[in-house]
Formats: C-alpha cells, sequence, structure tokens
C-alpha cells in the first residue's frame, strides 16, 4: 500500500488549492484527479463562461459604437472560432496546472477514486492511504427526470456546442440560466427562460431580481414565470416542445438547456467505507472546521453543498491546509460576507445580506436603506440603454453596512472592494466620508442620500 500526509481527492478549485497549499508547507502530498485538471471551474465553469461573457459584451459594444460616432458593420460572427479559441485556453491552462502540481512537488494521480476503508482509496489498481484525506470532487449538472429531458443539454452541453443555436428554451433561474441566457441573446439567439417560479435568482434582493427581470425583459429575452414542464417532445420538423403541467405546450426549439442547479459527485464514491455521512441531498456533511467527523477526513467546496464558488472552494481548501500542515491552529473559512458576481446583462455584485434577510435577523425598525436607480453615462449617447441600481443595506443607530447590492455596468469589478469595506465593518458615515471618484457609477454608493 502506498501512503501519503495528505491524499487528496478532485483537482478542481478546492482540491489543487488544497494540495498546494500542504505541499508548500512541506507535506508529502497526491492529487486524485478523474478528468481534467482545474475541475469544473476551469473547463466547464467560470473560465469559459468568462470568454463566452466577454463575447457576448463585444457585440453589445458594437451595437453601441454607432453612438460614439463609428461607422462598423458586423459582417458576422464565428461560433466555432470563438470556441476553438476558448478551448485553446482552456488547455493551455490545464498544461499550467500540471506544471504547476510538478513544481509544487505533487504526486498527481489520474483515475476516479473510491474508498475501501477509512482514509483508503483504490484507483487506477492503486491502493493508497492518506495520513489526512480530503475529499473535493464538486458536483455536476442536475437534470430533473420528466420525460424527454435527455432531449435537452446542461451547461455542460453549452460549451460542446459547435455552433450558435437559433432559437433556446433555458429551464432555470439561477446563475446559469440567466448568465447564459444573456450570452446567447447577446451573441444572437432567439432566447426564451423558463422558471418554475415567478422571480429569477430568487435568493437575491429583490432590486436586484426586478431590475433584472426588467432587463431581460426589455432587451428581448422572453420570460415565462410559474412553468411547471411536465414532458418534452421532439417534433416532426426536428424541434423541441415543453409541454408544461397547465396544458400549455412551447414549441420551435432547437436548444433546450438545463440549468437546474448542480448535485454533489458522491454517489460512487464509497463514502459508506470511508465512514463518512452525507445530506438528503448527497452533501457531504462538515463541520466549521470542514471536518467529516470521520478521523482525519475533510471536505471542502461544491462537494459540502455550501457557497458553491470557486474562490470559497480555494480559500477553504487552503485555510485547511494551514491547520493541518502550517501550523495555524483554528485557522477555517468564515463563510459570511462572502462577495458574489453574477455575469448576467447587465452584471450583479451583490455582498452581504439582503434588506429582507436583514429585516429577519435585526427587526424592521433596526434597518435602514438607500437605494439609487440610474442610467450609466456609458449610454449618453447610445441607441441602447441599460439600467444600473443600488441599494446599501445598513443596521442600529451606528448604520454599520450590511449588504451592498449592485446592477449595472461595471458592477461585476465595483464589488470586491466594497466587499472588504463591508467585511471590516465599514458604517454609511465611512461610506460618506470617501470622496467619490467622477465620472463613475461607483461614486453614487458613496454619495447616497
Ligand atoms: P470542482 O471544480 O467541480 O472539482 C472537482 C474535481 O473532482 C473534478 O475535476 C472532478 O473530475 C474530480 N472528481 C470527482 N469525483 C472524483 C473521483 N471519485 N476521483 C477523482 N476525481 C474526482 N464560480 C465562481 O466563483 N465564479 C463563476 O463565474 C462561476 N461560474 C460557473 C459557471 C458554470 C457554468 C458552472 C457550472 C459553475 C460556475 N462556478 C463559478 C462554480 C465553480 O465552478 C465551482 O464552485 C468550483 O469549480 C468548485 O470547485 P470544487 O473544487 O469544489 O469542485
Ligand atoms: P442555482 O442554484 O443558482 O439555480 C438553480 C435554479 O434551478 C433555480 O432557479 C431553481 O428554481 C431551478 N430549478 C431547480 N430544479 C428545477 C426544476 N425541476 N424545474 C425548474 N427549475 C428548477 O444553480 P445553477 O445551476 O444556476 O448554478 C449552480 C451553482 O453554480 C450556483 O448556485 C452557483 O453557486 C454556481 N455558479 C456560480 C456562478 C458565478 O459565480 N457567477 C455562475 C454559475 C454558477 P427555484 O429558484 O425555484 O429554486
Amino acid at each position: 500500500m502506498e501512503r501519503y500526509e495528505y491524499l487528496v481527492i478532485g483537482g478542481g478549485s478546492g482540491g489543487l488549492a488544497s494540495a498546494r497549499r500542504a505541499a508548500g508547507y512541506g507535506a508529502r502530498v497526491a492529487l486524485v484527479e478523474a478528468g481534467r485538471l482545474g475541475g469544473t471551474c476551469v473547463n466547464l465553469g467560470c473560465v469559459p463562461k468568462k470568454v463566452m461573457w466577454n463575447a457576448s459584451s463585444v457585440a453589445e459594444h458594437l451595437a453601441d459604437a454607432r453612438g460614439y460616432g463609428f461607422d462598423v458593420e458586423v459582417r458576422g460572427f464565428d461560433w466555432g472560432a470563438l470556441k476553438r479559441a476558448r478551448d485553446g485556453y482552456v488547455e493551455r491552462l490545464n498544461g499550467v496546472y500540471r506544471r504547476n502540481l510538478e513544481v509544487d512537488g505533487v504526486e498527481r494521480i489520474e483515475g476516479r477514486a473510491r474508498f475501501v476503508a477509512p482514509r483508503t482509496i483504490e484507483v487506477a489498481g492503486r491502493r493508497i492511504e492518506g495520513e489526512h484525506v480530503l475529499i473535493a470532487t464538486g458536483g455536476r449538472p442536475h437534470v430533473p427526470a420528466v420525460p424527454g429531458a435527455e432531449l435537452g443539454i446542461s451547461s455542460d452541453g453549452f460549451f460542446a456546442l459547435e455552433s450558435l443555436p437559433r432559437r433556446v428554451a433555458i429551464v432555470g433561474a439561477g446563475y446559469i440560466a440567466v448568465e447564459l441566457a444573456g450570452v446567447l441573446h447577446a451573441l444572437g439567439a432567439e432566447v426564451v427562460l423558463m422558471l418554475r417560479g415567478e422571480v429569477l435568482l430568487a435568493r437575491f434582493d429583490a432590486l436586484l431580481r426586478d431590475t433584472l427581470m426588467e432587463e431581460m425583459s426589455g432587451a428581448g429575452i422572453g420570460v415565462l414565470p410559474c412553468l411547471h414542464l411536465e414532458r418534452v417532445e421532439r417534433e416532426p420538423d426536428g424541434t423541441l416542445a415543453m409541454l408544461s403541467a397547465a396544458g400549455e405546450r412551447h414549441s420551435g426549439f432547437d436548444t433546450l438547456l438545463w440549468a437546474t442547479g448542480r448535485v454533489p459527485d458522491t454517489a460512487t464514491l464509497g463514502l459508506d467505507a470511508a465512514g463518512v455521512a452525507v445530506d438528503s441531498a448527497g452533501h457531504v456533511v462538515v463541520d466549521a472546521l470542514q471536518d467529516t467527523g470521520a478521523e482525519r477526513t475533510y471536505a471542502v467546496g461544491d462537494v459540502t453543498g455550501r457557497w458553491q464558488l470557486t474562490p470559497v472552494a480555494i480559500a477553504a481548501g487552503r485555510r485547511l491546509a494551514d491547520r493541518l500542515f502550517g501550523g495555524v491552529p483554528g485557522a477555517r473559512l468564515e463563510y459570511e460576507d462572502i462577495p458574489t458576481v453574477v455575469f448576467s446583462h447587465p452584471p450583479i455584485g451583490t455582498v452581504g445580506l439582503t434588506e429582507e434577510q436583514a429585516h429577519e435577523r435585526y427587526g424592521q425598525s433596526g434597518v435602514k436603506v438607500y437605494t439609487t436607480h440610474f442610467t450609466n453615462m456609458y449610454h449618453a449617447v447610445t441607441q441602447r440603454r441599460s439600467a444600473t441600481a443600488m441599494k446599501v443595506v445598513t443596521v442600529g443607530e451606528r448604520e454599520r453596512v450590511v449588504g451592498i447590492h449592485i446592477i449595472g455596468r461595471g458592477a461585476d469589478e465595483m464589488i470586491q472592494g466594497f466587499a472588504v469595506a463591508v467585511r471590516m465593518g465599514a458604517t454609511k458615515a465611512d461610506l460618506d466620508r470617501t470622496v467619490g471618484i467622477h465620472p463613475t457609477a461607483a461614486e453614487e454608493l458613496v454619495t447616497l442620500r
């Protein structure tokens, strides 16, 4: 049997970060990866998605260029060329991750790991034991079990598309649904979003939800709320039809995209043999220190079901390595005030409590909210308009800022700095004391009345 001080299962955001940090402290580390290094984020998530979002932003700029005096004519858009360039970039990143592991002295093992005993796995015919073992196996798309579901694709299938679809139905109302709807629409597809609830991004602040809904509908994306899909059928002409429980038939789609959440990759991991418990959704149950309860066995990232974001997986993985190998007792990620961006059109940046959550936690009278709506100066000369809206949520007499919510051009880059202020306990007076930067949209956040 082979033995390592730290055995990491999964070479995605969390696993790679934790393995490299541990190796940096001098631990003998092995990392097992069943697919391509980098995991979901690099291969089928953040990275190729951001390339597509950038492409759709270019399309918007081209549409706006005439307003700025440019005599441009767009003669075409080559989806295939963009996909090849994107795939090439991802492959280069795969290589960078491989080399990083080599440089750090982490042993890379290719194959799908399965526990056969506590802290012991089998992979590619080898049996390996870890003194400490990290489960960082992430997740995969969830597709609802309706008849005909297999006629659709998930976000994984989106990244495999060889051409721009003509008419797309997207089921879901979360991050992936709104991001891919915006991308496909801006690049020229006709898009219909099908929501089982009434709103997009149900867990976000109402200002963001409502503004995004108006913006997407206003831009020409169809939004069908309260639609409970019962089956999917292929029409004689080859297109797809979606049938609802209420008897409606929505037809004529060449692509159906399921954006209905993700499930953890734990089913075939043999967690019983490891003595690791999962919840009803299959997520590995962990405490505040990422301990699973099974001796010296830990989990980080999407597989734990908390804040499924790359920087969260990375931070949790690094803190864990700091605690186990770096002599930092108690090191852990605090799952609070985590900033996040939705790469919608326009983008959303948000951190902290929504107004609703603040009311639940601090009562109606303890909360004061500042809001603004405006049109970014970028649109002064463009035909296309997109809204900006901002909200600052404060609590108590000192008006401590507990939430900042922004939708609009530049929100994606704006929120990171403001998240630092929220983490530091900034008050509304601190925002007011800060001199604005003119002319920007961000300055509105320090001049709110
Ligand atoms: P993963 O990155 O999923 O890595 C898990 C790895 O484990 C995989 O490589 C898998 O092959 C491997 N594995 C699984 N089982 C085994 C096994 N038994 N043996 C060996 N290896 C195994 N987050 C952001 O912060 N920003 C974004 O813009 C963003 N965009 C996204 C867009 C999309 C379309 C998607 C799907 C996700 C996006 N995310 C984004 C989320 C982000 O990708 C995840 O939160 C992040 O990848 C989680 O990292 P992880 O290490 O937990 O898991
Ligand atoms: P989300 O959890 O964001 O959203 C899932 C959506 O699917 C919800 O709107 C939910 O509806 C809907 N849904 C679930 N089941 C069904 C069903 N049977 N029929 C119809 N609708 C259904 O998941 P995503 O798949 O969009 O993304 C997965 C995760 O990946 C995100 O939570 C996020 O953490 C991460 N991610 C992050 C990004 C970023 O940082 N920019 C980008 C993309 C993904 P309801 O609202 O009614 O529950």
